[in-house]
Formats: C-alpha cells, sequence, structure tokens
C-alpha cells in the first residue's frame, strides 16, 4: 500500500538527497514541503497556509489548480501524451504556434518549441549565429548583453548573463566571451538620457564580430529586477538595424501581460528578429518554451550551407504542454487582464510606498504586476524566508531584492496581505 511520508521524513529524505536551485547540503536554506495548491494559495504539508507572492517564478498565470486547465491536460492525455515532433505533427502545437505568431509583435512568424527558457536562449543564439553563418558571415559570432541581465542557467544562457551574478569567473574556461553594455538608467517612463546608449553604441560602433543584442525588454527580471525607458529599446532596435546585428527579446519573464501589455515589446513598439517565451507560456502548469523568429532569420537560415536549423529536442512540441499553454492563452484573453494588472500596479505602487520610509530600504518601484522593494544590503534567504512565511506569504527574495508578481488572479485583499507582511518583515531588520 502507499504511504505518505511525514512531513518530518519528507523534509529529512529532501535534505539528504534533493537538490534545489542554488542550493548547498552542507548550509541548507528553509525548505517547506506543499501538499496542494489552490488559486493564489499554497497549502504546507504543516498545516499552514501561504498567499503566493512568487507565481511560482513568473509562471502561474491564473492561479493554481485551474479547472480549464486541468482540463486541457486530462483531456489531451486521453489522446496521447507525447509523439515525437520529427515527421509527425498535431494540433495542439499547430494551434499553440498559429497563436502565438498572431499575438506577439509583428514580423515574427516562425515558432521552434522547446523544453525550458534556458533551452529557448540557446535556441534563440544558435538561431542568430546560424543567420550570419548562413549568409556568408560567420565573423558575426558573438552577443552583446546589458549588465544586470538574466537569460538561464546553461552554457549559452550563462554566457550572456550579468558577469558577476552570473558567477562567470567559475567558468571562465568554459564560457563563451560575450560583451556587456550598461544597463540603462533612466527608469521606466522616463525619457531616454544619451548616457544610457553610450555604452551599446560604443560596442555597435566598435565591434565588428557581433551576431546580436540579447536583452530583456522593459523589464531586467532576476538579475536585478530593473525596470526602464521604453526609449532605450526603441534606440536598441534602431542600432542593430544601423550596424545590421540582429535583436534577440529575452520575454521569458514578460510575456503575457505581466508588464500591462501583452509583451513588453509593445511599451516600445518594437519587433525583435527573435523572441524567447518561456515560464508563463502554459500558465505554469508545466514546462514548455517557444523561441520565434522572422522571415530575414528563417530564411537565411534554411538557404544557408546546412540547409535545416541544426536543434531538435526529444520532448519538441509536448503535446500535454502545448494543450495547456493554448487553454492558458485563451484563459487570458477571455478574462480581462489588462484591468486586473492595472489593478494590482495601482495597489501596489500605494501599498508598498510606505516601505520607502525603511532605514534598510534603498528603493522601491513598481510595473504592471510586478512589485519590488531593494534593500540597502544583501540579506541571507535564512533571515527573511522564515520571517515572510510567518506573515502567511510565500515572498522569495534574493540578495537586496524583496519582490513580488503574484497569479493576476490575486484579490485586492490577498495583495494587501503580501504588501503588509512585506511591510512588516522588512521594518523588522537592522539596516
Ligand atoms: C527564467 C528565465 C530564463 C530561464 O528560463 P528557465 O525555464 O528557468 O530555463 C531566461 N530568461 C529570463 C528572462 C528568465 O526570467
Amino acid at each position: 500500500m502507499f504511504m505518505h511520508l511525514s512531513n518530518d521524513q519528507l523534509l529529512d529524505l529532501d535534505r539528504e538527497h534533493v537538490w534545489h536551485p542554488y542550493s548547498s547540503f552542507l548550509t541548507p536554506s528553509p525548505t517547506y514541503a506543499v501538499e496542494r495548491a489552490e488559486g493564489v494559495k499554497l497549502y504546507l504539508k504543516d498545516g499552514r497556509t501561504l498567499i503566493d507572492g512568487m507565481s511560482s517564478w513568473w509562471s502561474v498565470l491564473h492561479g493554481y489548480n485551474h479547472p480549464r486547465l486541468n482540463q486541457a491536460l486530462t483531456r489531451q492525455a486521453d489522446a496521447m501524451s507525447h509523439v515525437m515532433f520529427g515527421g509527425l505533427t498535431h494540433e495542439p502545437a499547430v494551434r499553440l504556434c498559429q497563436k502565438l505568431v498572431e499575438l506577439s509583435p509583428e514580423g515574427l512568424n516562425k515558432v521552434f518549441l522547446s523544453d525550458s527558457g534556458s533551452v529557448s536562449v540557446e535556441v534563440a543564439m544558435k538561431m542568430a549565429l546560424q543567420y550570419w553563418h548562413s549568409v556568408g558571415q560567420p565573423q558575426k559570432n558573438r552577443f552583446i548583453a546589458l549588465k544586470n541581465g538574466y537569460h538561464g542557467d546553461t552554457f549559452g544562457a550563462m554566457s550572456v548573463c550579468d558577469p558577476v551574478t552570473g558567477m562567470h569567473h567559475v567558468f571562465a574556461d568554459n564560457l563563451m566571451q560575450q560583451y556587456f553594455a550598461e544597463r540603462p538608467e533612466s527608469r521606466f517612463g522616463e525619457p531616454l538620457q544619451p548616457q544610457d546608449i553610450a555604452s551599446i553604441q560604443h560596442l555597435l560602433e566598435t565591434k565588428k564580430d557581433v551576431a546580436a543584442v540579447i536583452l530583456e525588454p522593459i523589464v531586467q527580471g532576476a538579475g536585478g529586477m530593473w525596470m526602464y525607458s521604453a526609449e532605450y529599446l526603441q534606440a536598441v532596435r534602431n542600432l542593430c538595424d544601423k550596424h545590421n546585428v540582429l535583436l534577440i527579446a529575452d520575454e521569458i519573464a514578460t510575456g503575457f501581460g505581466r508588464t500591462g501589455k501583452l509583451f513588453a515589446c509593445e511599451h516600445a513598439g518594437i519587433s525583435p528578429d527573435i523572441l524567447c517565451l518561456g515560464k508563463t507560456l502554459t500558465g505554469g502548469y508545466m514546462t514548455l518554451a517557444a523561441t520565434l523568429c522572422n522571415d530575414k532569420v528563417s530564411q537565411g537560415i534554411c538557404e544557408g550551407e546546412a540547409g535545416v536549423f541544426m536543434h531538435g529536442p526529444t520532448f519538441m512540441g509536448n503535446p500535454l504542454a502545448c494543450a495547456v499553454a493554448c487553454e492558458s492563452i485563451n484563459v487570458l484573453l477571455e478574462g480581462d487582464w489588462q484591468a486586473n494588472i492595472q489593478r494590482m500596479e495601482t495597489q501596489l505602487k500605494q501599498e508598498l510606498k510606505p516601505c520607502n520610509t525603511l532605514k534598510s530600504v534603498a528603493d522601491v518601484r513598481v510595473l504592471g504586476g510586478i512589485g519590488v522593494v531593494e534593500l540597502h544590503r544583501s540579506r541571507s534567504l535564512d533571515e527573511l524566508q522564515p520571517a515572510f512565511v510567518e506573515q502567511g506569504i510565500w515572498v522569495r527574495p534574493f540578495g537586496k531584492l524583496v519582490y513580488i508578481m503574484p497569479p493576476y488572479c490575486i484579490s485586492a485583499e490577498d495583495l494587501s496581505t503580501l504588501t503588509q507582511g512585506i511591510y512588516r518583515v522588512i521594518s523588522k531588520l537592522k539596516p
């Protein structure tokens, strides 16, 4: 007979054998067992309930255990859970790709499906490299990325992450060497200042081996939670055109409404040549990512020496994930997501503002469904995580950054519990 583990047994075995993200077996950080989740609530095995401020790392849009997503999943499981994508195709994948082309910025009309955000970034980088190889300029084989950027943990993706927080020195001999531009200092809503663009402009004018610029449009996520001027994005698009360099937009965190537009690129009215999507793609149900490109890129690749794009994951286009992704997009578009994000933005601005008066706080910033409180100095998870749990909220800070991006369906009351909990915990910190 199947016997459940007790909470203590589970946590003991976990500490013994299970790697968690960025974790150590010598100094394990506090870990909590979740038994089930519903709406915006996580139900812990120890009987406590937490309001989820993280959307399980930007991915949950409509809340946990959503009846329509559950149904899409089980319906597809009854038909087929998986089938290889080489030489075979199916309706969930075709429908999803068609939807993504329809919704994403203009010009993007080819879709490569893969398993995770990092892989979609690898795919985007390979597309750019293969494009320049195909059109007879193989010397264009390096990337410009922004400081404070985050693009994933695989080798290619890691090479374009912030060199300091991405711990480049640990992998110094194994990482491709890329160029890093300063992040723009002008905030979202502010006009661009000449010094914002100076660094990337200088790189584009002096380096002749650049294949593409890769950036997170409007919001830099895990690398700094920084929201920057939309005019910067326009300027970078123009510079890329001027210097004949591709633009890769990594919307793995910002896609599907989080910033108040369906895609963050829309704030600047630009289209990238290549777009990465992930995290929210299945509404947080399972892992799936997509890399979109325009005709210029796809034709260049297909007319080249290799003749085909050289990538093909085993679980490419997984039907379960595609079916859930289609339904998640339907739920999003049928609901009033814009009003929801607007409501969250207003409330986050109002309720996080008092944090600004606290001595340990350096900055408070809000855009769309994202609220950030930046502290003066880094704090350990051990200091903060249990305190948040005591407040009944799930907030996972890192370094100096305490931030939330709850599911869009969160009620005003639950959102207040989150913001008040954050205020209480931070107000007790020693400066
Ligand atoms: C999370 C994230 C990734 C990596 O996605 P994974 O699914 O964790 O591999 C890449 N880029 C951005 C902007 C992200 O937020």
